[in-house]
């Protein structure tokens, strides 16, 4: 168990999966921590981290034609959180390639698609991107998308642009979501980078997850087979049907953003001496500890109810968007909580919580803002969809 599990939520797991997490937590403490905070401060993504991943058998556990054994969602919901403890960029690469590629190949490809493609994601021989978000639309992704889809023969036609697409600066494959020009509604399409058409460039300057790439991409009559459509991706209902699975994953990782935090805080603030003794020791300083972690047993406790209504086939949109918008913000005052511990230290990388601090801005507002996700919380308690 990890020192921030206060209550042991993870004893509940089977053996097995256990014994995976503890495994996974090895290498990321081995492979992955040592090169974070460098290519964080030079906003590089690692070009180990797809090998690391892809040996740690992370992607693909959800899925009967990918995963080592059989399992549950809140032990999924673990790994996530085991990754983001160490790193929030790493888990927001294998939310990507995991829950937003595999999960929309999972959740609406044919039998084929999925023979063809979560094999390849799995092992990373192929890495992929989920592009939906446009500069022109966001929040109002149901209704605003402006990329359109034109059937012509045995081939769809795509023209548009997305903005914000994680993995995209080196992705082989991109899921685009896309208006179809005839009956109007959102449809989703497997799209290989390296087609005509299709451009991708790197968004600069972020202050927030520096490490995880994100870009730009234009689409300009980009010819894919009629094949390369999403089976089952039909409307927007589809894409939600992914995003609910993938919003309670982003809830895993913002529990796990904050606990990687708030270790940090706790193993800072134990060797800080100030007045003669360490910081740790102040009422003051032990009322922060205490609220990070009433926050992130919080949080776990969401977390894994959540998982378990997604195995007992319960989970509805409105409780997913709930998970995340209650963690992300417990997170977003965690991480700040955490980084004030650590004084002038907090906000360089060097000592964690400066970096977790920074990252916690994108997870709080990717995959639905608060505001949209308790808007969709909303409609589901009220019956009134208070959208526009
Ligand atoms: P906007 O929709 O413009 O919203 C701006 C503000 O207005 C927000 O606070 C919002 O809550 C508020 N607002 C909007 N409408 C209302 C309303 N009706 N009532 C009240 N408040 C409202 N997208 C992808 O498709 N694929 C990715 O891989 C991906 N990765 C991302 C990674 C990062 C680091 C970031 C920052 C974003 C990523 N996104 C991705 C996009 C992300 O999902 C969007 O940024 C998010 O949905 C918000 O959209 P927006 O940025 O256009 O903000």
């Amino acid at each position: 168990p990890v020192p921030s599990d206060f209550y042991d939520y993870a004893l509940a797991l089977t053996d097995r999966e256990r014994e995976f997490l503890g495994e996974l937590r090895s290498t990321l403490d081995r492979e992955v921590a040592p090169i974070v905070d460098d290519h964080w401060d030079r906003a590089e993504f690692p070009a180990a981290v797809p090998g690391i991943i892809a040996r740690a058998g992370v992607v693909g556990l959800g899925y009967p034609e990918t995963r080592p054994f059989e399992n549950s969602a809140t032990f999924r919901g673990w790994t996530a959180f085991e990754l983001a403890r160490v790193d929030a960029s790493t888990a927001t690469y294998v939310g990507v390639q995991n829950g937003l590629v595999a999960g929309s190949i999972g959740v609406c490809g044919s039998e084929a698609q999925r023979a063809e493609w979560l094999p390849k994601l799995a092992s990373g021989e192929v890495v992929g991107a989920f592009g939906l978000t446009e500069p022109l639309s966001g929040s109002d992704s149901a209704k605003g998308l402006r990329t359109t889809a034109r059937r012509d023969g045995d081939e769809w036609v795509l023209n548009g642009s997305k903005r914000w697409i994680g993995n995209a600066t080196f992705s082989d494959m991109t899921i685009i979501w896309a208006k179809d020009e005839v009956d109007g509604q959102v449809k989703g399409f497997i799209v290989p980078t390296s087609t005509p058409g299709y451009t991708a460039t790197k968004i600069e300057h972020k202050m927030a997850l520096r490490m995880v790439q994100n870009a730009d991409i234009t689409l300009e009559d980009v010819r894919v087979p009629a094949s390369s459509k999403l089976e089952h991706a039909n409307s927007f209902k589809d894409t939600s049907s992914v995003l609910r699975q993938t919003r309670a994953e982003v809830a895993w990782l913002a529990a796990g953003v904050a606990a990687g935090a708030y270790e940090a805080a706790l193993r800072y603030t134990t060797e800080r001496i100030q007045f003669g003794r360490p910081i740790a020791a102040t009422q003051l300083v032990q009322h922060h500890l205490a609220t990070c972690l009433g926050n992130i047993t919080a949080s776990i406790g969401m977390c894994v109810r959540v998982s378990e209504m997604l195995d007992a086939g319960e989970q509805r949109d409105e409780h997913s968007a709930l998970a995340k918008a209650f963690v992300t913000s417990r997170m977003r005052e965690t991480v700040a909580l955490a980084r004030e511990m650590c004084g002038g230290n907090g906000i360089v990388t060097d000592y964690g919580p400066g970096r977790f601090f920074a990252d916690a801005e994108a997870i709080y507002s990717y995959e639905g803002t608060r505001e949209m996700n308790h808007l969709i919380v909303g409609r589901a308690v009220t019956g009134h969809a208070a959208f526009v």
